[in-house]
């Protein structure tokens, strides 16, 4: 039997977790993608390859160049282009992409959240003179609240920013943690109320991992402005990893899924 060439579009727990799983397979080669923007990040098993692809014409390319038998989709699912430019790469070079689109997460009982479709309107939301605000929108989304001066913010992103990095302008009254997912209960708590938090911004991003932060908001009754995701991609969805192992397993005839996928979370 040839080997099957996988890709996996990654940067989330769930690519790790494919990787880490396919990886072990016989007759399956494994490539994740990373698109290199966190410095130092957790390596998932198997091939790693980093940087864009050049567009989704150079996704196309990719896919042919490097025989790719299928392509898993496991980008963020605030990772719209990426998602997008795979779709059309795979139709374009005939080659099956299937996109792992986790479910998102619902208000419950309890929650104070203020639904926003995008960050700008997170940032008009914003009162004015809003005390503390956290933010874990990511870097690249810290220029949007360089504007309000009136409000302290706190944000957490992965690693320090490096010297010659451009995400633009910061807010003037910025302070930054550094940690990556996932996060638990008894931190988040502590990251709250240590830091008196008294409103938070987030993204709907679904998944455990950064689950935590808000059940711990409900708890300690801060809002919470919720960025709404984004359209989830067109093509064929499946809601999480040990899906896209049945997946392939019906796309390629082999026979890589199992009863459970190992839960990995970056
Ligand atoms: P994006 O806006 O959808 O993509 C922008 C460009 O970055 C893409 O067009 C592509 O460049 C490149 N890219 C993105 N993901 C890539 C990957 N896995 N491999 C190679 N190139 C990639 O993506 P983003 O929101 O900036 O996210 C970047 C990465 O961070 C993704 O891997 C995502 O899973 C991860 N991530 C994102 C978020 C989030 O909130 N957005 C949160 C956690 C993790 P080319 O067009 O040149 O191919």
């Amino acid at each position: 039997m040839t080997r099957a060439r996988i890709l996996i579009l990654g940067g989330t727990g769930e690519g790790f977790s494919l990787a880490a799983h396919l990886d072990a397979v016989n007759d399956i080669d494994v490539v994740t993608s990373m698109a290199g923007r966190t410095p130092a990040p957790k390596v998932p098993r198997g091939a790693v390859r980093r940087g864009g692809f050049g567009g989704p014409e150079g996704l196309a390319s990719y896919l042919k160049a490097e025989r790719i038998a299928a392509v898993i989709d496991a980008t963020h699912p605030f990772a719209s282009r990426m998602s997008r430019n795979a779709a059309w790469a795979g139709e374009t070079a005939g080659i099956p992409v299937v996109h792992v689109w986790r479910t998102g997460w619902e208000r419950v009982k309890g929650d104070d959240w203020r639904e926003v479709d995008g960050i700008e309107e997170a940032v008009a939301l914003l009162p004015v003179g809003a005390g503390m605000t956290f933010l874990t929108t990511g870097k690249t989304q810290l220029h949007h609240f360089s504007g309000r001066d009136d409000v302290a913010f706190l944000a957490r992103i992965v690693a320090p920013l490096k010297p010659a990095e451009d995400v633009g302008a910061l807010p003037k009254r910025l302070t930054f943690i550094h940690d990556r997912g996932p996060f638990d209960m008894e931190r988040e708590r502590r990251v709250l109320l240590e830091n008196t938090i008294e409103w938070i911004v987030s993204k709907n991003s679904g998944g455990n991992a950064a689950y935590p932060k808000i059940v711990a908001a409900r708890e300690l009754g801060i809002p919470v402005i919720m960025i709404k995701r984004p359209d989830g991609p067109d093509g064929v969805r499946v809601p999480d990893a040990a899906a896209a192992l049945i997946w392939i397993d019906a796309t390629l005839g082999t026979s890589v899924s199992c009863a459970s996928i190992d839960e990995v979370m970056v």
